[in-house]
Parts: structure tokens; C-alpha cells; sequence
């Protein structure tokens, strides 16, 4: 008799795929999922980050994967069980290939497969030194000569990158490098971060002086190392940069701070990158078999050209090398851009006594911070949740489980509730001549970030200033040219500036590629970010995960790495895996390469 339970029906169907799967029989394990179905995996079959959608995509990824992956031992996760809720049965669950160990989620509708989940948590034989397998630290009996551990951190620091080369070069050393940096450390892969800046953390740091963090804590964990209870909700800038200060140190990362790395190319003989960068004064030529570009997905200023601004005579600067507000009191500012940097500039600008005008060309959403927290993510990442045993691994895998094809559908009635509870707040900024959108398909914010990376501000106070006119708003135009003293809008207004800040966002990462390799390594690899959706600023076609991110690129050897907070971390472990492999010399035959479609 099956058992009907949810474990029942679970293990039910994890035997069958086990045995399908173990006999190589592709059709029967095919057949145990729904025709609208989804596989994500994150390395474990395809030494990539890739959603199958729909029994053929995944007949053909096993096809070419089954044989070389070996997949064993599927079953619920020790600890767990089973749930069933609206005709879902879901369940966490275990498994293992030839050369990992996997974890992963599983949904199922009508008693086969809707949504499957299959990740990488570790490689057979590289563990990671956690828990009874921690460092002895000690080394306890007597030895003539021995290192302290301080003397071997220091005889690390004096080789690495001179007489013995780095497996990894992460180029940036901003929260993702640091992050990313972190797992290599212990998966033992020799790597060096290169950041321009001095310390860890500046990137942070030089930030506008009003910025604390728009995400809430249980969204910014780094890997390993929780923040303690008592961390504020929204990190303030200057905080959290201390953090990934201690947070470098600590996690021992051979960060080279004050370098810039100048250029890169790849020798395809040698199958080794020469980086050249500037640390101390001197060139120095690093060789590592792999590059990471972590140098952030908002960091590349996207600085428009307006006719007047070479004879503009106030400061002019991009968001993200705007000082802050201190001198600007009794000054008249001009905030070309109606984003998250534009109202967190303007609202400060404002608090310091600044005449203060917004410049919005086009819609932005905006959704108030209490209601995107409360809605949007304290299921997963809030106080209630971590009271309730959701652990931050849990929430970044449940999020990762949702397939990006149907997301929005999942985000839409979020949002459509948020509007419904701030509606009056939305009322009120669209009487200030605000203009508004929610996304092209009213799926919100994350759908944005995911797309376009763009197109938002998480309001935590400026919105109401916009509203209530004191900052005031040109809406529905753009510039036309500047003049010695003013800005001049399209409409003919004119609008008095000492400052002009333009926060009109950043490019695609590829363009570091172009500035720091060439700008056909930049072509070849084409454009990072975006899910191919087919919306605003996120042409189709549809690729169904993140152009280029923590994943092989066209480029050997060539990697981007970054994101928010969460992205970075749980995203981390699967780019760290894929890297320790090949350095391990375990074969990573990448499946499903993405085509290139656009440059950036
Ligand atoms: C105003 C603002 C608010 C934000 N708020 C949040 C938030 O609340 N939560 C969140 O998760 N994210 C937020 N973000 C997104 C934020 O950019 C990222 O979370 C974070 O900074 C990304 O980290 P990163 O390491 O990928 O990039 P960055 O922090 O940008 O770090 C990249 C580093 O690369 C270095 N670099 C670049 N070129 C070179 C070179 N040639 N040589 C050496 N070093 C180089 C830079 O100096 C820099 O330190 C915000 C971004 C902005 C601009």
C-alpha cells in the first residue's frame, strides 16, 4: 500500500526517480514530473547555474548529464518532513552525485514533480573544516622551530603573489569579493583580493553619507558569520563597512588593499590570466588560473552627457561620488534621476537645509520599507521568521526554489496588496505629480532588481518630502542643457543650480571586462544581469537565470561575482564549488552555456 502521507508521497517519488535515474532510464524519470514543470540546479548536474523548463529541457540536460553525474541516495533530508498545503506536497531534500553531496527542495502537484531544486553543498573529499572537522588551532607536543599560526599568516602574506601564484584573483574586495573570498578560504583555494581602496569596507564608506543599508539584517548575513542579535535592522554605512572590515580579518583573506588591478589578459596557451596591478608603488603581474570580477554591479557610473555641462560652474558629480549634504546648506541642488540614490541624496540634501529639485524622466516604483518587509520578505527573512526556525540557508534555498519564469506571478499579489494598504501613500505622491509604476507586469521590486537591477526607491522617508513638496519635483521631462548657473529642462524650465548630481545608475558589469581585459573579451562575454524577460531594460531572450552571474562565462576562466548581501552569499557557495573543482582537476562539463544576445 503507498503511504499517503506527505513523507509517503515524497519518498515515494524520490525512490522512483532514484531508480530511474540509477538504471539510466531517462523516460521513466521524465515521466515523474508534471508537464509544467521546472528543474533548477545550481552545479550538481550541470556545472552551471540553470532552470530547466518543461519535460524536454530536462530530458535533454539528463541525456547529455546522467551518465557523467551518477546521481544516488535521493531521499528526505535527515531531520526533515514532508508538508502538504493547497495540493502541494513539499519536502528539503538529499542526494548525491559521483562527486558531491547535494541538497535540495522539491515540490509536488498531483503526485508528481512541479518544481525540483538541486544544489551543491560540498565535494567528496574537499569538505569544509566545520564543526568535529575544525582547525586544532593548537598544535599540541613539542617541535623545534615551529610557526605560531601568526608567523604562517605572515609567511602567506610575503609568497602569495610572489614567489608562489594564487589559484584565484577576485578583482574588488566590496562585500561580494569579500564574501566569495571567504568560502575559498575554506575550501582551501589560494586567492588574492585586489581592491583599490584601502581598507575593506571603503567601498561602503565613501558612499553617500545618509545611506544605511535598504535590506533588513536577516537579509545580510555574510557566510559563516552571522551578525549578533542585537545588529540594527538597516546597517548604516559606515557600520557595515566595519564589519567587512573585521569580517576580512577574521575569516584570514589575503586582501590586498591600496592595489588596483590595471589590466588582464588571458593566455589560452598557458591557460593562465596575467593581471596586472599597481600595489605599493610597483606593478606586480599575478598568474592565476581564474578570474573574478567582483568589482559591483553598482559601481560602474552611467554618466549622461548633457550639452553645458563642461561650462556648468557649480559641482557636478555622479550619485556615486556625491560627498553628502554638508556643503551644500542654503544651496540650490538639481538631483537629475528619481531612484533609490536620487531620494536618499535629496532627503539628506534637504535635512541640511538645501533647496532641493528632483528630476524625474521616467516611472519609478516605490514601495515604503515597513510594507516590503512586512509583505514582501518576513516570511522568510524577519525576527518572526528566525522565532519560527527559519534559518537564513532555508529562506535563500526556498527563495532559490521558485523558478524565475514564474516569480512574477508569485509577486505579483504581493505587491497588489502593498498598493492596496499604501494606497492613500500612492495617492498622495501621484498629487505631487509623481509618476509611479510597479513594473511592467505589477510584479514590484525584486522582479526589478532581478530585470533591470533598476527602477526603484525603498522608501524610508523621502518619498513623504516629495509628497508634501519640499523636495520639489520636476516630473516627466529630462535635460536638455546645462547653462553656467542652471539646469535646463526639456519643458524650457529653468532651475537654478549650485549642485547637480546625477544619480542615474550604472552600467553592466561586462564593462569592467572592457576597462580591465578588452573590449572583446567584454563582447564575447556580453551583457551581466537580467533575466532576458523582455521588459524594460531587460530585452528578451529569455535566458531563465542572471546573464554571466556566479556561473561559467564565454570567457575561460572568467567569472562575475556580486549582488546584494544575500545574493552574494548564497550564490558564493555555488561559485566557490565550481572553482574548487577545477583546481581539484574534477571534470565540470558545463551544460547549457548561455548564447550571447546583447553586449550590454
Ligand atoms: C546607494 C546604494 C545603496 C545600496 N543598498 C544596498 C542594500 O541595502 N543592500 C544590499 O545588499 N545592497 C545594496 N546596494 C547594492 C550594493 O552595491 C551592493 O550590495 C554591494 O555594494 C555590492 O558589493 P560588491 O562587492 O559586489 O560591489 P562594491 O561594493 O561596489 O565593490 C566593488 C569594489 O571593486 C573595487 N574595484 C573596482 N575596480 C577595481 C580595480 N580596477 N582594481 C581594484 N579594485 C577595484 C571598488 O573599489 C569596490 O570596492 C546598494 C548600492 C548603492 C549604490
Amino acid at each position: 500500500m503507498l503511504d499517503k502521507a506527505p513523507n509517503g508521497k515524497v519518498s515515494n517519488l524520490l525512490n522512483a526517480l532514484d531508480k530511474a535515474l540509477s538504471a539510466g532510464e531517462v523516460e521513466h524519470a521524465v515521466d515523474l514530473f508534471q508537464t509544467d514543470c521546472y528543474w533548477r540546479d545550481l552545479v550538481t548536474f550541470t556545472w552551471n547555474i540553470k532552470t530547466l523548463e518543461g519535460k524536454d529541457q530536462i530530458r535533454d540536460m539528463l541525456k547529455a548529464r546522467l551518465a557523467g553525474t551518477k546521481p544516488s541516495n535521493w531521499k528526505i533530508a535527515d531531520g526533515e518532513d514532508a508538508s502538504e498545503a493547497d495540493g502541494i506536497t513539499e519536502s528539503w531534500i538529499e542526494f548525491e552525485t559521483e562527486v558531491a553531496r547535494g541538497f535540495g527542495h522539491i515540490r509536488l502537484k498531483d503526485g508528481r514533480i512541479w518544481t525540483l531544486l538541486t544544489t551543491m553543498s560540498e565535494l567528496k573529499g574537499y569538505e569544509e573544516p566545520l564543526g568535529f572537522d575544525r582547525p586544532m588551532g593548537a598544535k599540541h607536543g613539542a617541535e623545534r622551530n615551529r610557526k605560531t599560526w601568526k608567523e604562517e599568516r605572515e609567511a602567506e602574506a610575503a609568497e602569495l603573489g610572489y614567489s608562489r601564484q594564487p589559484y584565484c584573483v577576485i578583482v574588488g574586495g566590496g562585500q561580494g569579493g569579500i564574501a566569495f573570498g571567504a568560502r575559498l578560504r575554506q575550501l582551501n583555494v589560494p586567492t588574492i583580493i585586489i581592491e583599490k581602496n584601502e581598507r575593506p569596507g571603503d567601498s561602503w564608506r565613501k558612499r553617500y553619507k545618509s545611506l544605511c543599508l535598504h535590506d533588513p539584517v536577516w537579509y545580510d548575513h555574510l557566510p559563516y558569520l552571522p551578525f549578533p542579535r542585537n545588529w540594527p535592522v538597516f546597517s548604516p554605512k559606515d557600520k557595515i563597512g566595519d564589519w567587512l572590515e573585521m569580517y576580512t580579518k577574521v575569516m584570514e583573506l589575503n586582501y590586498w588593499g591600496s592595489t588596483e588591478c590595471k589590466k588582464s589578459s588571458y593566455d589560452e596557451k598557458s591557460q593562465e590570466w596575467n593581471v596586472v596591478v599597481q600595489r605599493d608603488g610597483k606593478e606586480i603581474v599575478l598568474k592565476p588560473k581564474q578570474l573574478v570580477l567582483a568589482t559591483g554591479m553598482s559601481a560602474k557610473p552611467n554618466m549622461p552627457k548633457f550639452e553645458g555641462m563642461d561650462i556648468f560652474k557649480g559641482d557636478q558629480h555622479h550619485s556615486s561620488q556625491h560627498p553628502g549634504p554638508d556643503k551644500y546648506k542654503n544651496k540650490k541642488a538639481v538631483v537629475i534621476g528619481s531612484n533609490n540614490s536620487a531620494h536618499d541624496i535629496c532627503a539628506a540634501l534637504w535635512e541640511a537645509g538645501a533647496d532641493v529639485t528632483m528630476v524625474q524622466r521616467s516611472t519609478t516604483h516605490i514601495v515604503r520599507s515597513d510594507s516590503l518587509m512586512e509583505l514582501g520578505l518576513a516570511a522568510l527573512y524577519s525576527e518572526q521568521a528566525v522565532q519560527s526556525g527559519m534559518t537564513t540557508a532555508k529562506a535563500d534555498l526556498i527563495f532559490a526554489s521558485l523558478p524565475y519564469k514564474i516569480l512574477h506571478e508569485f509577486q505579483i499579489p504581493v505587491y497588489n496588496a502593498i498598493r492596496e494598504r499604501d494606497a492613500d501613500f500612492y495617492k498622495r505622491l501621484e498629487k505631487a505629480g509623481f509618476l509611479l509604476d510597479y513594473g511592467d507586469d505589477d510584479s514590484g521590486l525584486f522582479m526589478k532588481y532581478l530585470r533591470r537591477g533598476s527602477g526603484y526607491y525603498i522608501d524610508v522617508g523621502a518619498s513623504e518630502l516629495v509628497a508634501n513638496g519640499s523636495i520639489k519635483l520636476k516630473s516627466g521631462v529630462d535635460v536638455k542643457r546645462l547653462t553656467e548657473h542652471s539646469v535646463i529642462l526639456t519643458d524650457g524650465t529653468e532651475l537654478p543650480a549650485d549642485l547637480v548630481v546625477y544619480a542615474t545608475g550604472y552600467g553592466s558589469m561586462n564593462g569592467w571586462a572592457a576597462d580591465l581585459i578588452s573590449k572583446e573579451v567584454a563582447d564575447k562575454v556580453g551583457k551581466v544581469w537580467g533575466l532576458g524577460s523582455n521588459t524594460t531594460k531587460d530585452p528578451g531572450p529569455w535566458e531563465g537565470e542572471q546573464r554571466n552571474m556566479w556561473k561559467p562565462t564565454q570567457q575561460e576562466g572568467l567569472w562575475f561575482h556580486g549582488g546584494n548581501l544575500h545574493q552574494s552569499r548564497h550564490y558564493s557557495q555555488f561559485l566557490s564549488l565550481q572553482l574548487k573543482a577545477r583546481m581539484e582537476g574534477i571534470a565540470t562539463p558545463v551544460y547549457g552555456l548561455q548564447k550571447v544576445h546583447h553586449l550590454s
